[in-house]
C-alpha cells in the first residue's frame, strides 16, 4: 500500500501528538531545517496549545483532536510508552487513509502491540525510536539542535510499506538524524542493556546513597564522577516507569546478568582478589576506550 505524504514537503501535514521534548524537538529541528511543510500539534492544555504556537515552530496547535489530525498526512506519536495507546485511539477516527503513523517510545514491542490492536493495518505504521535525548522534558525543553548527528532507530515489520518507511526515514535525516533499522525484539533487548540498565543503577544508587544518614555529606564531598554517573537520574519520572513496565523482560534479564557480575566483584574485594579485580578494570577500560573517545567527555 502506498502512503498519502506528497514527494513535494510543501504539501506535507504533519501531526504532532505530545509536544515535549522528542515531538517538540522534531517539529522545531524540522522548521529550523527548512522544512516547508505545516506542522500541527496536539497539546492537553490551551496554555500548552498559546506557548507551542509561539515558539514558531508549529503552525497550528490545539487540544481538539479533529484539527490536528483530519488533514494530515503524518503522524509522529511522542508520548509516554503507557499512554500511547490512548493516543492511537484517540487519533484513529480521524486519521486519512494512508496516514503515515510513526512514533518515538522508547520500547518497540509495547508500541508495535497497540498500533497492530487499535489500527489493526500495519502497512503505514513505521515504529521508531531517536536515539538522542536528555534529562529535561516538557516543551521548555524543545532543541532543534537534539538529532543532529543521532541515530534514530527505526523497527519496520515486513508489512510496513516501503513508502512509509522512506518517507519517515527523509524526515528524521531532515532533522540531522542518522537512520537506522533493526528488528523490534532486538531493539528491545539492546535497549534493555545500554539505555535501560545503566538508568536503573543510577536511579537505585542515589536513592541508596540518600536514603542514608550521611544524605548531605555524600552530595558535599561528591566528586565529578558521582555527578558524571548519576546525571540520568535526573530523567523524568513517568517516562522511566513506563520504560520499565513495558521492556520488563528484557530489562529484568539485563538486571539479573548485572547482580551476577556485581556479586562477583563483591565476592573479589571481599576475599582481597587483586588479581581479579584487575583484571575485571582492565577488561572493562580496555572496551570502554575501544568504543568512545577519552579525549572528551561523552
Ligand atoms: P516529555 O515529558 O518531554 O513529553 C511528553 C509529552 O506527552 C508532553 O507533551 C505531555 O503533555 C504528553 N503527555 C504526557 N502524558 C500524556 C498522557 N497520558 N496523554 C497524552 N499526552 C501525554 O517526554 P519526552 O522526553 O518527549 O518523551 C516522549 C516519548 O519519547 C516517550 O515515549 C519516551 O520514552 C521517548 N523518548 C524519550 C527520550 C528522552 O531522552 N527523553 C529519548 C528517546 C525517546
Amino acid at each position: 500500500m502506498n502512503s498519502s505524504l506528497p514527494t513535494d514537503s510543501r504539501a506535507e501535514r504533519i501531526a504532532v501528538v505530545g509536544l515535549g521534548l522528542i515531538g517538540g524537538s522534531f517539529a522545531a529541528a524540522l522548521k529550523q531545517n527548512g522544512y516547508a511543510g505545516h506542522i500541527s500539534a496536539l497539546v492537553r492544555t490551551e496554555a500548552a496549545a498559546t506557548k507551542a504556537i509561539a515558539s514558531g515552530y508549529v503552525d497550528h496547535a490545539s487540544t481538539d483532536v479533529r484539527s490536528v489530525i483530519a488533514e494530515a498526512n503524518f503522524v509522529l506519536l511522542a508520548v509516554p510508552m503507557l499512554a500511547m495507546r490512548a493516543q492511537l485511539e484517540l487519533v484513529k477516527p480521524f486519521l486519512k487513509p494512508n496516514c503515515v503513523v510513526t512514533d518515538a517510545g522508547s520500547v518497540k514491542g509495547p508500541f508495535v502491540e497497540d498500533a497492530r490492536s487499535v489500527l489493526q493495518d500495519m502497512a503505514n505504521v513505521v515504529p521508531g525510536h531517536p536515539i538522542a535525548g536528555r534529562e529535561k522534558s516538557g516543551i521548555d525543553a524543545v532543541d532543534f539542535t537534539l538529532y543532529q548527528g543521532k541515530r534514530v532507530l527505526l523497527t519496520p515489520l515486513d508489512e510496513t510499506s516501503p513508502a512509509a518507511i522512506e518517507q519517515v526515514t527523509r524526515l528524521w535525516q531532515q532533522c540531522g538524524a542518522l537512520v537506522e533499522s533493526l528488528a523490534v525484539d532486538h531493539h528491545d533487548r539492546v535497549l534493555a542493556s545500554t539505555s535501560h540498565l545503566p538508568h536503573a543503577l543510577a536511579f537505585a544508587l542515589v536513592d541508596t546513597l540518600t536514603s542514608g544518614q550521611q544524605h548531605e555529606e555524600i552530595f558535599r564531598y561528591a566528586a565529578g564522577g558521582f555527578g558524571d554517573f548519576t546525571r540520568i537520574a535526573s530523567g523524568d519520572a513517568v517516562m522511566w516507569r513506563d520504560i520499565f513496565l513495558t521492556n520488563k523482560t528484557a530489562v529484568c534479564d539485563a538486571l539479573d546478568a548485572f547482580n551476577a557480575h556485581l556479586l562477583e566483584l563483591r565476592e573479589a574485594i571481599d576475599s582481597e582478589d587483586g588479581e581479579k579485580l584487575e583484571t575485571v578494570f582492565r577488561r572493562a577500560k580496555q572496551s570502554r576506550d575501544e568504543h568512545f573517545d577519552t579525549t572528551k567527555k561523552s
